[in-house]
């Protein structure tokens, strides 16, 4: 794979490139249920079997009326009741109102609804208090969705607003694609799974459980591998079973130049691996290739850089393997409240929380330490401040780019 042989420090959006040229599509797709199919990515475009709203119906508690039918005094008397959920085709008798509620189907005839604040009700005479205009009040049929509408594009992975869209629109069962199946494995003889009692020298693996926090938000199926020591028989054991029962495979640790980083060596030995160094920050060392039958993909072992190549590169083999068009959000500008530490050469992905000023101005400010190893830096965080490659330290008050976290709505 010519991805493999890039020399010197590759850009992220070359990375990025590679990424996208080198992994195909291997997900197929499936039936499931509506219940089921919150993260999934939609198979094919979702068309409109109905109009939304599928009638015409009172957006209010009130009075349907015709409104050339209102005499000077403003008054017409009552004639029958309409409630959400009736089914009969009510006629407006002439010169009439009908008392509706919210969500009830508009009488043929009627062409305004009146809330009943505006009214006043004496025994079966109506009195309108304001002018009412034409269409007041109404939903009309089809103001939100039209029968054969594109409502939801093929590739979208389906959030909580998708469900009750899909809800809306009659649907109980839905063409998704298929969950790719990501074996997860941690490597370093210094790790202890959390729970057990730590030795001097040793820490907790936590890039597992980031990993696996992460991925349990797209449309895969974790293999949890555990803990991998630092060995090369035990190393191969476990990325060939990996290979056997994954479609990608996600190990932290070992892929820099240590010596108990053996995950290279392995590597060579079974699939076909590059070794990148990206031009960012923190990250630099990520591993990308393939092995017999899976894609691999090897983090960094300190845990902020584990966690944001996760993030900003593996994220995009999860997508273009699912088929999921995943769009990264949206970088905008902020002032900097601090001067931040940057050296020309890497793209850097600080940590920062971002507020706004008294004149409602964005501003953010970094979360202290933001060394590869401060995992506290990210969890206190709500963006990223970006830091372009080429450019040096940033003075306070300089206008710098953040990319807020994803999690627009849960
Ligand atoms: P390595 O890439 O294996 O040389 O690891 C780099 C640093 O990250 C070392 O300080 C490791 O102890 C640490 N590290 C590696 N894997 C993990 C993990 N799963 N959880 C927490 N820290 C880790
Ligand atoms: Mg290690």
């Amino acid at each position: 794979m010519d991805c493999c042989h890039q020399p010197g420090l590759l850009p992220l959006e070359q990375a990025k490139a590679l990424l996208n040229e080198n992994v195909k599509v291997i997900t197929k797709t499936e039936m499931v249920g509506l219940d089921s199919a919150l993260n999934r990515v939609l198979a094919a475009d979702l068309i409109s079997p109905l109009n939304i709203p599928p009638f015409d119906n009172s957006a209010m508690d009130g009075y349907a009326l015709c409104v050339s039918h209102l005499p000077a005094n403003q008054q017409l008397p009552l004639s029958e009741k309409v409630f959400a959920g009736d089914v009969n085709k009510h006629q407006l008798k002439s010169k009439h109102c009908v008392r509706i509620m919210t969500g009830a189907p508009l009488p043929c005839g009627a062409d305004a609804v009146e809330m009943q604040e505006n009214t006043s009700v004496d025994g079966s005479l109506i009195t309108f208090k304001q002018p009412i205009s034409i269409g007041n009040n109404i939903r009309k049929m089809g103001e939100d969705i039209t029968q054969g509408q594109i409502v939801i594009s093929a590739n979208t992975l389906l959030n909580s607003s998708h469900i009750g869209l899909l809800a809306s629109l009659g649907f109980d069962q839905i063409a998704v694609q298929t969950r790719l199946k990501v074996a997860l494995m941690s490597t370093g003889d210094e790790l202890i799974a959390p729970g057990n009692p730590l030795s001097h020298g040793q820490i907790y693996d936590s890039n597992r459980f980031a990993i696996k926090a992460m991925l349990e938000r797209l449309p895969v199926e974790v293999l949890d591998f555990g803990l991998i020591p630092d060995q090369h028989s035990l190393i191969k054991q476990a990325f060939e079973q990996a290979d056997q029962q994954a479609d990608i495979v996600i190990c932290s640790g070992g892929v820099s130049v240590g010596e108990a980083d053996y995950t290279k060596l392995v590597l060579d030995e079974l699939g076909e691996i590059g070794f990148w160094k990206v031009a960012m920050k923190p990250g630099k060392p990520f591993a990308f290739g393939q092995l017999k039958e899976s894609y691999f993909i090897g983090l960094p072992g300190n845990p902020v850089s584990a966690y944001i190549t996760f993030y900003k590169l593996a994220l995009l083999v999860i997508a273009k393997a699912s088929a999921w068009n995943y769009q990264a959000p949206p970088q905008i500008s902020a002032q900097t409240t601090t001067a931040l530490k940057k050296r020309p050469g890497r793209l850097d992905f600080q940590r920062g929380i971002v507020s706004t000023d008294a004149q409602g101005q964005l501003q953010v400010s970094p979360t202290g330490n933001q060394g590869s190893a401060i995992f506290s830096s990210l969890s206190q965080a709500n963006c990223f401040i970006v830091l372009e490659q080429e450019r040096g330290k940033v003075m306070a008050g300089e206008w710098v780019k953040i990319e807020l976290f994803a999690s627009p709505m849960i």
